[in-house]
């Protein structure tokens, strides 16, 4: 096997030198991290709050494809995907466990850039690197991330506490991280077999964006809670709106109605939709990685909601058995499938 300088640095570190290298900088800022990487755990002083711990495993051609994904974004996504599911229980994150598999392959350099992604993402978020492993793969890349954060009692927002008629609320907009990885595909398309290798991504900054360097819309959430808007329910969109309201309509027993033209969707979304001939709502539906946050409230609350930009109303729940439907401008209904809406 060829052997490199870089490569011959991390047998050097060793398992312990090289956790400790990388996280050399790294000092605990929230007051609950009590002893964060160092010891055998992370200790979190949890007073009277409720803890939540949530894990997201990633795995190097499942996941993520490393020949368009720079190593330090793919650090940063890591963290922003594990995060997000503590935000959408309407909590604040505050320690993240990195469990890391490298082969060989990989330059210190390399593994370097990974962590200075882990380690914006962090200090953005104002989040703990509060400890993890790494071991030696064979079978490339493997990411593990523990989130663990914290949420009053009172505050908890779960995925079934929507009623009938709650207004069916949104963050942001819908499709642009799976047209983005459209365009990335296509790109390593033409790299593999012409080898073009300066990729044409100009124009494009917004939906490879959103792919890339997913953020989460936490100052949305800020504005909720100073409002005093409650969720009846909430969950953040990683699967794809449609999958992910069937889950709230599923687990809170109701039915919904969504209207085609509330959905948000960028324009630059619908451009590269169109150049790739599909219909702009088959990303915004089922594309997934939005990382946005799709959430009920009541219905009385619907002047407050208009007051906060960021948020837009795309329709409302029904009573449980009344199907889950998205309405068309000239009011036909089709059924909102997991697998995916279809005209
Ligand atoms: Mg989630």
């Amino acid at each position: 096997m060829e052997k490199s300088g870089n490569r011959k640095s991390i047998n050097e570190f060793g398992k312990f030198g090289l956790v400790n290298h990388l996280t050399r900088d790294v000092k605990p800022s929230n007051k609950s991290t009590i002893t964060g990487v160092g010891d055998d755990s992370a200790v979190i002083d949890s007073g009277k709050d409720l803890t939540l711990v949530t894990t997201d495993l990633l795995l190097e051609g499942i996941h993520f494809n490393l020949i368009y994904t720079p190593l330090k974004h793919l650090g940063y996504k890591s963290v922003i995907r594990a995060i997000s599911d503590i935000y959408a229980m309407n909590g604040t994150p505050g320690q993240v466990m990195i469990a890391l598999g490298i082969s060989s392959k990989f330059s210190l350099v390399q593994i370097e850039d990974l962590y200075e992604g882990i380690k914006l993402a962090c200090t953005k978020y104002n989040v703990d690197l509060a400890g993890g492993d790494i071991t030696s793969s064979i079978t490339g890349m493997t990411i593990g991330v523990t989130a663990v954060g914290t949420v009053e009692k009172n505050n908890m927002v779960k995925r079934n506490g929507a009623r009938a008629n709650d207004l069916i609320c949104v963050t942001g907009d819908f499709g642009a991280a799976f047209m983005g990885l459209q365009l990335l595909e296509r790109e390593k398309k033409l790299f593999i077999r012409e080898k073009v290798t300066q990729p044409d991504l100009s124009g494009f900054e917004y939906v490879v964006g959103r792919q890339l360097k997913p953020e989460i819309p936490v100052s949305t959430l800020s504005e909720l809670k100073n409002k005093e808007i409650f969720p009846t329910s909430m969950i953040d969109v990683t699967d794809g709106l449609a999958s992910d309201l069937l889950h709230i309509c599923r687990l809170s027993d109701t039915g919904c109605r969504i209207f085609y033209s509330k959905v948000p969707i960028d324009y630059e979304t619908s451009r590269v939709a169109g150049e790739f001939d599909i219909d702009p709502m088959t990303p915004a539906l089922n594309g997934g990685e939005d990382y946005e946050f799709l959430f009920t409230i009541p219905l009385e609350m619907i002047e407050t909601i208009k007051t906060i930009e960021s948020v837009k109303v795309i329709g409302h729940m029904t009573t449980s058995g009344s199907g889950c439907f998205i309405v068309g401008d000239d009011g036909s209904e089709v059924e909102i499938s997991a697998m995916g809406w279809k005209e």
